[in-house]
């Protein structure tokens, strides 16, 4: 089960409040252009430009997220090439709009769209193996391409779980994953990439060229250094894999919760495992233990049964079954055809724990989980550890290196209703917390530069200043120049 996934068990909702996306996303002040200036963008183009008096429009300004679909864009700019976005860019100068990059469009707070402008680099998917342990992905690529692709040649890469996130968004923001505890995050694979700053020049960064700039663009978060236009990735070759999981009772979850965060360190890295609560409208919670073994069935005995009776718990179904790449990325997805057209209206929330959560804050998150009857939702822990902890915190953007586990708090609920659970309970279990994922952005965190960067805020400041001053990429939880 993932985060995807739990959206197969989404139902109706009740209305508390009437908040629109609109002012969640908070609306970005703009210049209204004429026609005639889009006409002579569009001219310039080899991609498209989409105009609200396209029949095409709804669809190109949609996000994943339907919470965000009453915020209009003035334009939708497919670009095709490097070319594109540097035009579409001197264009966003001349003409002062505000401009967002769109990837996956997956953003959580609708980070990917605008009343201006919208970059979308969709169209830039192109995926080329190397035959030296690398792949160039194309920034406009999703993960199903990027696995599917990869996945056919015997290699692959550590990566999130939702097949139609972008590779851009989920790269950028760390890359959270069933392997990251043996191959490290997403952006621990990244060797190179290419991005265009605001100013519209093209820069080749990696350890040695823009060393600055590729150390803020591994957990720094999408849209605030300029438009990333490609990525070159370490890939591993495919194993064999383990999928087992257990399902137990939610009247047990304190006692498998404290056996499970004993987890991160306890056990190698090729195994890792979550905890999923998932919460139906006036429904028990269900909880489900998820793992995946880079590994034979045999090799995760003993670990296996320890954890199972250091549960102390009898579960209600255990599942241990050999599974490849390709049928633990795609097959739940390729069966069920309509994820990936499929939109939610889904606000989230998260934590990083260091120390595992003694009785009084697990108590506080179980109440929490077991109260919420109203919206359909789900709470996911994934053991953090491993190879992810082998860097430290200051290496890359991504500060949260001595995480034991991560906790997205998610629900789903109509696009007029903003509600606010996910926030409350980040809001109880801040006793315990050592920060928040900005991948699973929730806005309504106030002191977020904090919560998503830590002491790396301070040198994300500088090369913000460095690389976009005048802040031509600019949204709410945007790094500010210093
Ligand atoms: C259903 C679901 C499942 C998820 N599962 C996981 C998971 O398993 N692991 C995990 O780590 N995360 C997961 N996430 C979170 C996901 O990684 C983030 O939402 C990510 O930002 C989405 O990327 P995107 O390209 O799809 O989104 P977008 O909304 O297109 O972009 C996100 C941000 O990046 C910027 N951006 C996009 N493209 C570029 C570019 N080329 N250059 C510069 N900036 C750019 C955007 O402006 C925006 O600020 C999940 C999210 C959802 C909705």
């Amino acid at each position: 089960m993932d985060r995807r996934r739990f959206l197969k068990y989404v139902g109706t909702t009740l209305a508390s409040s009437a908040l629109t996306g609109c002012q969640e996303a908070k609306l970005q002040k703009f210049n209204f252009l004429t026609d005639s200036k889009w006409f002579r963008l569009a001219s310039e183009l080899k991609g498209h430009l989409v105009l609200p008096t396209d029949l095409n429009y709804i669809s190109a300004a949609q996000t994943y997220n339907s919470r965000f679909d009453s915020i209009k864009p003035q334009a939708i700019v497919r670009c095709a090439n490097v070319d594109d976005v540097i035009k579409t860019l001197a264009f966003v100068r001349n003409n002062k709009i505000a401009v967002t990059t769109r990837c996956g469009g997956h953003s959580f707070a609708g980070y990917s769209t605008t009343t201006g402008l919208v970059l979308d680099v969709g169209l830039m998917n192109v995926i080329e193996i190397n035959n030296n342990g690398t792949a160039k992905v194309g920034a406009g690529a999703r993960l199903l391409d990027v696995y599917s692709k990869l996945i056919a040649q015997g290699v692959s890469i550590p990566s999130g779980s939702c097949p139609t996130v972008g590779i851009s968004g989920v790269t950028l923001g760390g890359g959270i994953g069933i392997f990251d505890r043996q191959y490290g995050l997403t952006c621990d694979n990244l060797i190179a990439l290419e991005i265009i700053t605001a100013d519209g020049q093209l820069i080749q960064c990696d350890a040695t060229h823009h060393s600055d700039l590729f150390w803020a663009l591994r957990g720094g978060g999408g849209g605030n250094f300029g438009v990333v236009v490609s990525f070159i990735f370490k890939t591993h070759p495919i194993q064999t894999l383990t999928y087992f999981s257990a399902s137990f009772r939610f009247e047990d979850a304190a006692k498998v919760l404290i056996a499970w965060q004993q987890l991160a360190e306890s056990w190698p890295g090729n195994l890792w495992g979550q905890l999923f609560f998932n919460m139906a409208v006036s429904s028990i919670p269900k909880l489900t233990f998820n793992g995946y073994c880079l590994g034979e069935p045999s090799a995760i005995e003993p670990y296996w049964s320890a954890f199972l009776s250091a549960t102390q718990s009898t579960p209600t179904a255990i599942k241990v079954v050999p599974q490849s790449y390709h049928q633990a990325l795609l097959a739940e997805y390729e069966n069920s055809p309509e994820y990936y057209t499929a939109r939610w209206p889904t606000v989230a929330s998260s934590d990083f724990f260091n120390v595992a959560l003694p009785i009084e804050g697990i108590n506080v998150m179980l109440q929490k989980i077991h109260a919420q009857k109203s919206f359909s939702g789900c709470v996911i822990l994934d053991l953090m550890g491993g190879a992810i902890s082998h860097i430290a915190p200051d290496q890359t953007a991504f500060i949260h290196r001595n995480a034991l586990f991560s906790a997205f708090y998610a629900v789903t609920v109509s696009p007029d209703i903003i509600p606010t659970w996910q926030n409350e309970m980040r809001n109880l279990m801040k006793p315990w917390s050592n920060g928040a994922y900005l991948s699973y952005t929730d806005p309504l965190i106030e002191d977020w530069a904090t919560a998503y960067y830590g002491e790396n805020y301070a040198r994300l400041t500088q090369i913000k200043a460095k690389y976009d001053p005048t802040q031509v990429f600019n949204f709410p939880q945007g790094i500010k120049p210093s």
